[in-house]
């Protein structure tokens, strides 16, 4: 049924709600977008909202699988170096048999899965921002309106990105963010919205943890978010910073992600950065690497606001 329901929201998503860049097609040329996310990810944040507004899935089911959803993607090691947008850009080009996000596994994401989350991140902040007027429904059937019906053609990130603002009644800057680089999701802010908490398990995993997510920029690799009391935090690297060599070799993504996942807690790693254009380099003692799982529950105590927004955002009663 998720499957059907995909395919069938596609004729919204994607065949009349688009990006300029999927049609009309010149098919000499590439077709790049760094909006995939919307179209594959929102497509499929909605085949499960669908079954769970139509009575074909429980809220219990609906929030099992978005929790599953978040284990899957936070355990992958391709969060920390790839965002939505250059998943769905870099997919163009990526061999044949590719991961979604193109090249390599470890170090790529891919943008149906992250869309998903950050299609439900998106609807819980238009809901709160709007006294819960709007939603990301609004957003869908505007972009229908203004962009399909009025205007005929796709439209621009900038144009989506308004079309949210507009519903939400100011900024949504944080979730933006999240689409353009690795940070880190903070996914208990956002359903807590909704009357939800998030609780996390943890485990020993295979590895060595670093504490930083990058993005790769003009060949370099550049620090996108750092993890608070981490490794890196100890040692004094700070967001953009560029990470020049990892123990002597030219750091890439990559690089990096074999390196960590070679070593073990209280390895030493020297990393070579530049920072303003001065170069420094730090030995940082690596730490303990984990396993985290997700489980969504409901919040004991929630207002009449969060039991509002709740409700109408599965149309299920808790
Ligand atoms: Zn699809």
């Amino acid at each position: 049924m998720s499957y059907v329901a995909h395919e069938y929201f596609h004729n919204f998503n994607v065949k009349r709600i688009r990006p300029l860049a999927l049609g009309p097609f010149d098919y000499d040329q590439a077709n790049l977008t760094d909006m995939l996310w919307a179209s594959e990810g929102l497509t499929v944040y909605y085949q499960d909202l669908l079954l769970v507004r139509a009575g074909l899935m429980t809220r219990g089911q609906y929030l099992e699988k978005m929790a599953g959803a978040i284990t899957k993607f936070e355990n992958a090691s391709g969060h920390r170096y790839q965002s939505a947008a250059e998943s769905s850009l870099y997919t163009w080009g990526a061999p044949r048999g590719a991961p979604p996000g193109g090249g390599d596994r470890s170090t790529s994401i891919s943008y149906y899965d992250n869309g998903a989350m950050l299609g439900a991140l998106l609807d819980l902040n238009i809901r709160n921002e709007s006294h819960n007027r709007k939603s990301l429904d609004d957003v869908m059937r505007g972009l229908y309106r203004e962009y399909y019906q009025r205007k005929a053609r796709g439209f621009t990130g900038a144009e989506f990105r308004s079309e949210c603002e507009k519903a939400a009644g100011g900024p949504l800057t944080e979730v933006f963010e999240y689409v353009s680089t690795s940070r880190e999701m903070d996914y208990a802010k956002y359903l807590a919205y909704a009357g939800l908490r998030v609780e996390t398990a943890e485990e020993a995993a295979a590895g060595a943890f670093l504490g930083v997510n990058t993005k790769t920029q003009d060949d370099g690799l550049i620090i996108a978010d750092v993890a608070s009391a981490s490794p890196a935090q100890n040692a004094g690297l700070a967001v953009e910073d560029r990470i020049l060599t990892l123990d002597g070799a030219h750091a890439t993504a990559k690089s990096l992600n074999d390196l960590l996942s070679a070593k073990k807690a209280i390895d030493k790693i020297k990393v070579q950065f530049s920072r303003k254009g001065a170069t420094q380099e730090v030995e940082i003692v690596l730490g303990k690497n984990s396993k985290r799982s997700y489980k969504i529950a409901p919040m004991d105590a929630l207002s009449a606001f969060q039991s509002d927004i709740g409700n109408d955002w599965l149309r299920t009663r808790q």
